[in-house]
């Protein structure tokens, strides 16, 4: 079990007892109180902006070294024109990529959706309509919309989607409960160039990624902007992040390959 969840239980439990303890016995002074729930609300806190923790769920955010590979991956589209500008660069050196498609893009770009599939690249869901307040929300609604995306992926493409990243890459117990519930795996990164805001100078967005950029890395980039108002600076660095690859002797592969080994569907 990943050591943040043991101390959210450690602490939960450390938490009733106080609870109990004042309820039964003497009440504990205020400072100790407020202490302990500031405490316990900025551990909570931090399990959610941090999904590499895996406080509240499972999640992928590395492969094993020793494959010399990386998965590099793509959020926020299918845009018809920067999601193909990224798809005609990784073509040219037969690279291979893993898509987070947004479902209501994947309904309005279902040709896209296709291109990246016969392109041997995989496709997994980021959510149907990229809600921000996604980590607030209960698990009901995250399996549903979870499900909209996959059925969405699957009437352009023919394939359902296993593989989720959340919207805005916050993982709650809530998010982590509804994707439980839909079935998905959750895949989060271990290296992202921080383009996906705004638009934003490529130098530092390659930078971020480069210095993370090791055997078994995932690494989050953008195909789209969330309401395609710019081109995220991933598309311009791709070139120049593949050559970096390619000197260090390190393939790029999809996320299914490189958790698995296997080839992805
Ligand atoms: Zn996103």
């Amino acid at each position: 079990m990943p050591a943040a969840r043991i101390v959210l239980w450690v602490t939960s439990v450390a938490g009733l007892a106080l609870l109990a303890r004042s309820a039964l016995l003497d009440p504990v002074p205020m400072w100790v109180a407020l202490g302990a729930f500031v405490g316990y609300a900025a551990l909570c806190t931090t399990g959610v902006l941090v999904p590499q923790l895996q406080m509240f769920g499972d999640v992928e955010w590395r492969g094993e070294p020793g494959a010399k590979a990386v998965a590099l991956t793509f959020d926020d589209g299918p845009n018809p024109k920067t999601t193909r500008k990224v798809l005609e660069i990784l073509a040219r050196g037969g690279h291979k990529a893993t898509f987070f498609v947004v479902g209501k893009k994947a309904l309005a770009h279902a040709d896209v959706v296709r291109e990246i599939h016969a392109a041997g690249h995989e496709i997994g869901v980021h959510g149907h309509v990229h809600d921000r307040l996604y980590s607030l929300k209960p698990p009901k609604y995250v399996a549903e919309d979870i499900a909209r995306a996959q059925r969405a992926v699957e009437q352009a493409c023919g394939l359902c989607p296993t593989l989720f990243r959340p919207p805005v890459g916050y993982l709650s117990s809530r998010t982590a409960a509804g994707a439980k519930r839909a079935g998905v795996r959750t895949v989060a990164w271990s290296a992202r160039g921080l383009d996906g805001i705004g638009p934003t100078d490529p130098d530092p967005v390659f930078s971020r990624i480069e210095k993370r950029l090791i055997d078994g890395a995932i690494v989050l980039m953008h195909d789209a902007a969330e309401r395609d108002d710019f081109e995220p600076a991933s598309v311009e660095i791709l070139p120049r992040l593949l050559e970096e690859l390619a000197d260090r002797g390190l393939a790029a592969v999809t996320v299914s390959e490189l958790l698995d080994g296997a080839k992805s569907a």
